[in-house]
């Protein structure tokens, strides 16, 4: 199955499996042709060889037959038999004429001894015992002619084979033979006759074998007599056993030969015929070489072709598989592949089509991935954003960089007016942008024209295209010569149109329309998001804008970060205690806005570590108590996405605990002084063991008296402050006589002997409305203070004069003053300055605060002005506060 799918999937194998399906049929056909041919040649030259040994040997037995009649006619002569040498010589001699292949005719004696011959030269074997010869052996019991085996007769000195007859007499007796002795060498010419007609066939042979197994005939007649062992094969046998047929076998010297036999079986003697095979069967010989070369040419062409297929087509085929594959995967292509795909490329060819063809193929994906990667990028950056005017400018930034252009416009329906004006724009000037207004009908300009036509319109040159006619001075003014207005396909958002302008002549090319469309589709997107985001966030963004004002506005400094420690968001408070610019807490990390607050380096963990604890900052030259409260912020499945800090300021609280303290310790001192002096007078009175005169106890009982008054102011401040405090202060506003208000503040304060006090008030001055025994407290407080540090020999001076819109109250004394650093703070509840003369007088720190707190009642101020020598504190009274509701 496997070998299958090879087969299907390779080529080369496909075309060899076609090229030997058309090529076996004519392979066969011809091998076919060539056995049956190749047979039918053989079994001719066969059957001719045959045929030859055939005719041979019936003519030799033809001629042996002759010798042996003739034998046999001589043994029936008298003058034979009687052994009449005349008459016998007169016989033999005719024999001898008229068989020229005879050369000896003779006759033995039956004791075998040589009795006449004849010729009777020029050897004379006369009286020779010739009865060992086989002839004579034979010729003893036989009563029929025989031919003898083939030998060298020593009469004639040449090789022959005889023929004899053996003589009987009447009453049957042997009484000799007569004999003809045959020459080979006559046989042997016949031999070389036979062969001359066959032409000069080389190594074409015939012999003929005497039943011994002799060489008889030999057209060489070298061979004459040479047993035939030594110069044939064993198939000799064959022939003298009286069979006749052909055989291919080997000759003695090893080389093939056609050997065909037949018997001359009168005499027991065979003639063969042979001739090497080349000879014999040159012709099937050439065929089947001709069958050979044919077979070797189709494998060699089949070789060669699917050799030449391989390394033209299919290789270079097969290796543009994967090349193919690498290039649709976008993959990179090895250095040696490419080099050779390069080299194929070259070919000029169908494959070096192909190749070409796919490595712009290459080239053309490459630039699209690369298109579609900036697309990609640029979308990217495009959406990342949901501010419309970040979207919008985005888009130009980004065409600037796909086309590489300088002048971009993005105009849009401005829907209140009605008409279109650009929305934001890349390198063009500002009068042009300002000025630039659209009618939606305009039929000159390419955004509306692309708008109505919903596709992109471009005008390649606005010199020379006449719908650019009454547009021209803008673009010389401008400075471009190529227009290309692509509309976005906009829903929600009003119809907008992106400009692209060329200072030079330009045809937008197809890729760079299709390109700029891609990313027109992406823009659309972003705008229609950025205005849906818009419209839907106005809500939340409202919202977000009463918590973002809620978290700005609360007292305490909050910071959020991300879970890297990067802040997210940090409220004014936390700027202020930072000492920074709110932009400067944006993206860094919370350990350097808490560095900055606690004016150390503190790396988070130490800072959560402190987890509650409380420390002082100086914020804008003031101390600040803040707790710090770290925590962590988890979203809905209560998994932490952050951190967060609030810094509490407690300054108030740690405030108000001092004041709370102060309250206690001063009040129950200043309770206390009076109380004492209360109980002991009154004890002193009550005493029965002692009488006290009338004087006395008046003396006592107004002591009382006095100190009692002092509790009650003190609990009035209290309750005063209280009141200032909570808010319930309400005033009942009168007109007010300023002098006699100011008379009996001072009569309140009880003023020393000693003192010189004065009041001056500006002549003219205008009603004063004001809650007439607040103003006095104010003013008693005020002298009050000017008695306690200045002395009971101090000049006190009160002065009214109008200042604006309101009066100003001045108490003035020559004390010790007030330092103008402690200008401020003295107005605070229980602050009193830390010198002895403070410590030595009594006082809870009260008077002024309260004095503050009348004032602001009043709508008015009180403040310190500075003096060489002694205090001045000033107060000022709105005019006109009747008037108020
Ligand atoms: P008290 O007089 O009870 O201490 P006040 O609020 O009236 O509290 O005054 C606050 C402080 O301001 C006083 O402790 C004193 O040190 C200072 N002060 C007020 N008035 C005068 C003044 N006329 N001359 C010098 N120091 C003054």
């Amino acid at each position: 199955m496997r070998k299958w799918l090879t087969f299907y999937r390779d080529l080369g194998l496909q075309l060899l499996a076609f090229y030997l399906l058309l090529i076996i049929p004519f392979l066969v056909t011809l091998l076919v042709f060539d056995r049956l041919v190749g047979a039918r040649i053989r079994a001719d030259v066969e059957a001719n060889d045959i045929a030859l040994a055939r005719a041979i040997a019936l003519e030799t037995d033809i001629a042996i037959g002759d010798s042996l009649k003739t034998v046999q006619q001589l043994s029936s002569y008298e003058s034979v038999i009687g052994m009449d040498r005349e008459k016998m010589g007169e016989v033999f001699s005719i024999v001898l004429s008229a068989r020229p292949d005879v050369n000896l005719v003779y006759r033995l004696g039956a004791n075998g001894v040589m009795l006449y011959h004849f010729p009777t030269g020029p050897e004379s074997t006369v009286g020779v015992d010739f009865s060992f010869r086989d002839y004579y052996q034979n010729a003893l019991i036989s009563n029929i002619p025989l031919i003898s085996e083939g030998r060298i007769s020593p009469t004639t000195q040449q090789a022959v084979a005889t023929a004899v007859m053996p003589i009987r007499s009447a009453s049957g007796e042997f009484v000799g033979l007569v004999g003809t002795n045959i020459k080979l060498e006559s046989l042997s010419k016949t031999l070389a006759a036979i062969i001359a007609e066959h032409g000069s066939e080389e190594g074409f042979e015939i012999l003929i074998l005497d039943a011994s197994g002799q060489v008889i005939a030999h057209p060489d007649t070298a061979f004459l007599l040479k047993p035939a062992n030594e110069i044939l094969p064993e198939i000799y046998t064959q022939a003298l056993a009286g069979k006749s047929g052909s055989i291919v076998t080997s000759d003695l010297n090893g080389g093939q030969r056609l050997y065909t036999y037949a018997p001359i079986p009168s005499v027991g003697w065979g003639v063969i015929i042979s001739r090497p095979t080349e000879n014999a069967f040159a012709t099937r010989i050439i065929l089947q070489r001709i069958t050979q070369i044919a077979v070797g040419t189709f494998i060699l062409i089949g070789l060669a072709f699917w050799g030449i297929l391989s390394w033209r087509v299919i290789n270079p085929i097969e290796r543009l598989a994967p090349i193919s594959e690498a290039i649709g995967l976008n993959q990179q292509i090895e250095p040696s592949q490419r080099k050779r795909i390069e080299k194929l490329s070259r070919r000029a060819d169908q494959i070096g089509n192909l190749i070409r063809s796919i490595l712009r193929m290459e080239n053309s994906i490459a630039e699209r991935m690369k298109e579609q990667a900036t697309l990609l990028e640029i979308s990217a950056a495009v959406v990342s954003s949901l501010d419309l005017s970040v979207v919008l400018s985005r888009i130009l930034e980004q065409v600037a960089r796909l086309l590489n252009v300088q002048m971009i416009a993005i105009i849009a329906l401005d829907v209140e007016r009605g008409e279109f004006r650009v929305r934001a724009s890349h390198g063009l000037s500002q009068g042009f942008t300002e000025q630039l207004s659209l009618q939606p009908s305009e039929p000159s300009s390419v955004s509306m024209r692309a708008l109505r036509a919903r596709e992109p319109i471009q005008v390649s040159d606005t010199e020379t295209d006449p719908s650019y006619k009454p547009r021209r001075e803008r673009a010389q003014a401008e400075g471009y010569r190529a227009v290309l207005g692509v509309p976005l396909n906009t829903k929600h958002a009003p119809p907008t149109c992106l400009l692209i302008f060329n200072p030079e002549p330009h045809e937008f090319s197809e890729n760079e329309i299709q390109l700029l469309s891609s990313f027109a589709n992406q823009a659309t997107m972003a705008i229609e998001n950025a205005i849906l985001f818009e419209r839907s966030d106005a809500r939340l963004q409202e919202q977000t804008r009463r918590l973002e004002a809620l978290v700005q506005s609360m007292e305490d400094g909050l910071i959020l970060s991300d879970l890297k420690g990067m802040v997210i968001y940090a409220n004014r408070r936390v700027a202020e205690f930072a000492n920074l610019a709110s932009e400067d807490m944006a993206n860094i990390q919370v350990e350097k806005i808490i560095s900055h607050i606690l004016g150390e380096e503190m790396d988070f963990e130490n800072f959560r570590s402190l987890k509650k604890s409380e420390i002082v900052v100086m914020v804008a030259g003031r101390p600040l108590n803040l707790r710090f409260e770290t925590f962590d912020v988890t979203d809905g499945k209560e998994t932490i996405i952050g951190r967060g800090v609030i810094l509490h300021d407690i300054t108030a609280d740690r405030e108000l605990d001092r004041m709370k303290s102060n309250l206690i310790s001063t009040v129950s001192h200043e309770l206390r002084t009076p109380l004492a002096a209360i109980k002991g007078y009154a004890s002193t009175l009550l005493a029965e063991d002692v009488e006290w005169d009338v004087k006395s106890q008046r003396e006592f009982l107004s002591i009382i008296s006095d100190e009692t008054d002092r509790l009650t102011g003190l609990v009035n401040n209290l309750l005063d402050l209280s009141r200032i405090e909570s808010g319930s202060l309400r005033l009942s506003l009168e007109k007010c006589d300023i002098e006699e208000v100011i008379r009996r503040g001072a009569s309140q304060a009880r003023l020393g002997s000693g003192n010189k006090f004065q009041i001056k008030i500006e002549a003219g001055l205008p009603a004063l409305y004001a809650d007439v025994p607040r103003l006095e407290t104010i003013l008693r407080n005020l002298i009050e203070n000017s008695i306690k540090y200045a002395g009971e020999t101090a000049a006190i001076e009160v002065q009214v004069s109008r200042q604006g819109d309101a009066i100003i109250f001045r108490v003035i004394d020559d004390g010790i003053g007030i330092p103008p650093e402690k200008s401020e703070r003295i107005f605070e509840r229980f602050y009193r300055l830390d010198d002895s003369l403070a410590r030595v007088t009594s006082g809870a720190g009260l008077g002024l605060a309260i004095c503050q707190g009348l004032v602001r009642a009043h709508k008015g101020e009180i403040w310190v002005e500075q003096m060489n020598t002694g205090a001045r504190i000033a107060f000022s009274i709105p005019l006109g506060l009747d008037e108020q509701p």
